[in-house]
């Protein structure tokens, strides 16, 4: 596995990938590795001839009260994990190769960007969707990975690539769950062990949605009976890559986020 932190460098290490008619694979992460990550390297593993995973806390899609400090990180052991997994290239660029001074240039999504986790966090997809062009724009690929645990920016993901013609594939792929069913997620560590009971609620409540908009009942309704006394962000079906039951809500200090999507789940 190649380890690179420069953009030349990424572009340089693919160009024979690219001559050779190959598909590259992107998975872009902001580290911190767990089996949800794993699964989209492995799907591209899988998929395409080259893998690139991208190890990038991007700061622009932090809003001002978020602690970007605070974000877990573990290089070693993600490097450690990418190279078990099969992955051809690490790229690492540090916040000034990924925005050098006088950076100007953003996306934005419209409404889409703004509702949701984008009415909760303020700019957190016109940084994500800016940091994802720049990635697909140096990487190029074929195809990259995204999970549906974060629901919303799959469908804003698949909107810029649609909407500015960027030629790629965006591969979207299951939520990886922990046996008792809460999504995986790097801020689950933050969890006390007692937070951690508690926070089961959501994908409880959201189970039991799905089953009630099944049975023709109010889906949303239902879960919001099964989170009562936690502190609810927003609870709500809404068009992301398809109709989807998605909520966010805190657990302490810890805001978290899962969905269950109604129509493909309800086959
Ligand atoms: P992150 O490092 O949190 O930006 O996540 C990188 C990618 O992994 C994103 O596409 C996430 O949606 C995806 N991901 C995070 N958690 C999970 C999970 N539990 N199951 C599937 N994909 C996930």
């Amino acid at each position: 596995m190649r380890v690179t932190r420069t953009i030349d460098g990424a572009r340089t290490a693919l160009q024979a990938a690219r001559d050779a008619g190959e598909r590259i694979g992107l998975v872009p992460t902001m580290g911190a590795f767990h089996e949800g990550h794993l699964s989209l390297i492995r799907a591209a593993r899988a998929e395409c001839d080259r893998v690139v995973v991208s190890l990038f806390v991007n700061p622009t899609q932090f809003t001002a009260a978020e602690d970007l400090a605070r974000y877990p990180r573990d290089e070693d052991g993600d490097a450690a994990l990418a190279e078990r997994e099969g992955v051809d290239i690490l790229f690492v660029p540090g916040p000034d190769e990924m925005y050098p001074p006088g950076f100007a240039t953003w996306i934005e999504v419209g409404e889409l960007g703004e509702i949701l986790e984008g009415a909760a966090r303020p700019g957190h997809f016109k940084g994500v969707a800016t940091v994802c062009c720049k990635l697909f724009e140096i990487v190029r690929p074929a195809q990259a990975y995204f999970g549906r645990k974060d629901a919303q920016q799959v469908a804003v993901v698949k909107r810029v690539v649609r909407d500015l013609n960027l030629g790629l594939a965006i591969r979207a792929m299951p939520t990886v769950r922990d046996a008792d069913g809460l999504a995986l997620s790097s801020r689950n560590r933050q969890l006390s062990a007692e937070e951690r009971q508690e926070a089961l609620r959501l994908p409880r409540a959201l189970a039991a949605g799905l089953q009630a908009y099944r049975d023709g009942r109010d889906a949303v309704g239902v879960a919001c009976e099964l989170l009562k006394g936690v502190s609810v962000d927003y609870a709500t079906i809404a068009d992301l890559d398809g109709p989807t039951l998605a909520a966010a809500v805190r657990i302490g200090s810890v805001r978290l986020i899962d969905n269950v999507r109604l129509e493909e789940e309800a086959q």
